[in-house]
């Protein structure tokens, strides 16, 4: 049988079918039941997010074919020399993002997460993404490493401003003269400190740490990973292989929702939730 093999179910530690004897289950299906029962067992189980977790929801990822660099300079729309030099651009790039994200509900991943975390199960998600989708779908304790589409502040003075500034027409300003912008993180600049030393203490504390949807390709974001599997045990969840597959204890390749939609029907199937 194509990419199966058989293996004895039932040892120590197992989730489920104890002494049941051989059963045959696909290599998949053997990954993505090491990784639930390493979920099942731990202690401080943290998610961290990327755009392939939003991708369900309508928003395009990156880096993906027909993703949102397909045809887009991501220094010309998206970086603070952008911003200055070209606002025309940053701004249309920008809104329509906004517009498409308004209209974006939580998906799947968002959901388990956030039931995941209610039921006291997960710690936190530190994301990168900028969507809000997290908190949309009942999520308490997130982090944003990269901000939120959904704020906008003064490039100049700080000033904080309704994220409904962005989608005027023309180019926003504030009273002081300053491009009102939105409140994410923009190539060239500084992750928020608060966010990112609340990420590093949540990550130091993971003894499971739970990638769903990131290419890993950004830094500085993708050193929390790379610290989780240090001190624990690293889960990746993506569509396409990352640079730090291997460093991870698990990689489940394949679509985030039917993933964790799998690991949460064998937590519940096995009465582990
Ligand atoms: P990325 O585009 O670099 O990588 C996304 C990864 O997700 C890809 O490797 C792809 O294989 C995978 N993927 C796509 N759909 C998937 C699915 N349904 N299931 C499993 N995997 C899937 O994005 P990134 O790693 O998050 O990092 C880049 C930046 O993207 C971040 O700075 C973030 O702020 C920004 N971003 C955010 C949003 C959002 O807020 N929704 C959208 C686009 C980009």
């Amino acid at each position: 049988m194509k990419n199966h093999h058989c293996m004895v179910w039932g040892t120590a530690g197992d989730i489920g079918d104890r002494g049941k004897g051989v059963i045959v289950v696909t290599r998949e299906e053997a990954r993505v039941r090491e990784a639930a029962e390493m979920i099942r067992a731990s202690r401080f189980l943290i998610a961290f997010t990327g755009a392939g977790a939003s991708t369900e929801s309508g928003l395009p990822d990156f880096r993906s074919p027909g993703g949102l660099w397909r045809d887009q300079n991501p220094v010309l729309v998206a970086s603070s020399w952008g911003l200055q030099r070209y606002p025309e651009r940053f701004f249309a790039f920008y809104r329509t993002r906004l517009s498409k994200m308004r209209g974006a509900q939580p998906n799947r991943v968002h959901s388990i997460l956030a039931t995941w975390e209610r039921q006291g199960l997960l710690r936190g998600v530190i994301t990168q993404n900028v969507d809000g989708l997290h908190q949309k779908a009942g999520s308490r304790n997130v982090v944003e490493l990269h901000g939120a589409l959904g704020r906008a502040h003064c490039d100049a003075c700080g000033r904080q401003h309704p994220a409904s500034r962005l989608e005027e027409r023309g180019i926003p300003r504030c009273a002081c003269g300053g491009l009102v912008r939105p409140s994410v993180v923009l190539f060239g600049e500084r992750l928020p400190t608060d966010a990112w030393d609340k990420a590093v203490y949540l990550t130091r504390r993971a003894d499971v740490f739970l990638v769903v949807g990131s290419s890993l390709t950004v830094a500085p974001a993708n050193l929390l990973p790379r610290m989780a599997a240090k001190v624990g045990r690293l889960v990746i969840c993506n569509r396409d292989p990352t640079p730090l597959d291997p460093l991870a204890h698990v990689v489940l390749r394949g679509t985030a929702g039917d993933v964790l939609e799998e690991i949460d029907r064998l937590l519940r199937h096995f009465r582990l939730l």
